[in-house]
C-alpha cells in the first residue's frame, strides 16, 4: 500500500488583528490508499481547519503535506484549485447541488471544469449515478429527491472524476437515520471497491464506521494512550 495522503508536522495559525489563533498545532498522519479513516473531535478541535487543508481549500502555516506524491503545502491558489479537481471528490453537510438542473447535470460539473468532451460527460455522469443506485433517478430535480438521494447525487458528484480521495465533511449531519444508514452503506461499499475515504464527523456512531479514527483535540491528534478515554468521553457527550 502507498499514502494517499501524508502530512508532517502540519501547523496552522490564524490571525485576527493581534489575536493568534493556533487551530493545528504539529499534526502527523497517513492515509493508505484504499484506506477508510474518521477525523473525529469536539466543536473548535480543529477539524474543519484540518479539512481544508487536506481538501487543498486551505495551505499549513508550517509543516508539509503530501498528496497524492506532490506537495501542495506551497501550491497558490490557481494550482491549489488544479489538484482538488483532479485528485479530491468533496461531500459536503449542505449537499451544495444546484437546484434547478437534473441529477445527471450536477454529477457532470466537475468533468465540465476538467474539460471532458461533452459527449463523454453525459455517460460518465449517468454511470456514477447507477454506481450509487440512482439508474431511476438521473432526469430528476434535487427538490424532487429524498435527502439521502441527493445526498446520493452528491455522491456521484464526488466520485465522477475518479478521484484518489474521498473527503466528506458531516456528509450524514443533515440527515435522518434511515437516509444517514443510506448513505453510510455506500461509503462502506465504495471502500469495498477500494476507494480512499476520509470522514470528518463528530458524530462517534458515525465514526464507528470507518476502518480507522483518528481523534483530535486542541488542534492535536490524540494518541493511542488517551484515545480510548476520549472517544468514551465524546459518545458520552451524546447520551
Ligand atoms: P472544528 O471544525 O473542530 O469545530 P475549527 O477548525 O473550525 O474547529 O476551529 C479550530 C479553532 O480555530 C477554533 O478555535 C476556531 O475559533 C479557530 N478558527 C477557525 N477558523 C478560523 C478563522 N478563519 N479565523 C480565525 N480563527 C479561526
Ligand atoms: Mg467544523
Amino acid at each position: 500500500m502507498s499514502a494517499v495522503l501524508e502530512l508532517s508536522g502540519v501547523r496552522k495559525t490564524y490571525r485576527t488583528g493581534t489575536l493568534e489563533v493556533d487551530a493545528l498545532r504539529g499534526i502527523d498522519m497517513q492515509v493508505e490508499d484504499g484506506d477508510y479513516v474518521a477525523i473525529m473531535g469536539p466543536s473548535g478541535s480543529g477539524k474543519s481547519t484540518l479539512m481544508h487543508i487536506i481538501g487543498c481549500l486551505d495551505v499549513p502555516t508550517a509543516g508539509t503535506y503530501l498528496l497524492a506524491g506532490e506537495d501542495v503545502s506551497t501550491f497558490d491558489e490557481r494550482r491549489l484549485a488544479d489538484i482538488r479537481n483532479r485528485r479530491i471528490g468533496f461531500v459536503f453537510q449542505q449537499f451544495n447541488l444546484l437546484t434547478t438542473v437534473s441529477a445527471w447535470r450536477n454529477v457532470e460539473l466537475p468533468l465540465i471544469y476538467a474539460g471532458v468532451p461533452r459527449h463523454e460527460r453525459r455517460a460518465r455522469a449517468i454511470a456514477a449515478l447507477e454506481r450509487v443506485g440512482l439508474a431511476d433517478r438521473v432526469e430528476h430535480k434535487p427538490g424532487e429527491l429524498s435527502g439521502g438521494q441527493q445526498q446520493r447525487v452528491a455522491v456521484a458528484r464526488a466520485l465522477v472524476t475518479e478521484p484518489s480521495l474521498i473527503l466528506a465533511d458531516e456528509p450524514t449531519g443533515n440527515l435522518d437515520s434511515t437516509s444517514t444508514r443510506d448513505v453510510l452503506d455506500l461509503f462502506a461499499e465504495l471502500h469495498g471497491q477500494g476507494r480512499t475515504i476520509v470522514l470528518i464527523t463528530h458524530e462517534h456512531d458515525v465514526a464507528a464506521e470507518a476502518a480507522h479514527t483518528l481523534v483530535i483535540r486542541d488542534g492535536e491528534l490524540v494518541d493511542d494512550l488517551h484515545r480510548g478515554a476520549m472517544l468514551d468521553a465524546l459518545a458520552g457527550g451524546l447520551r
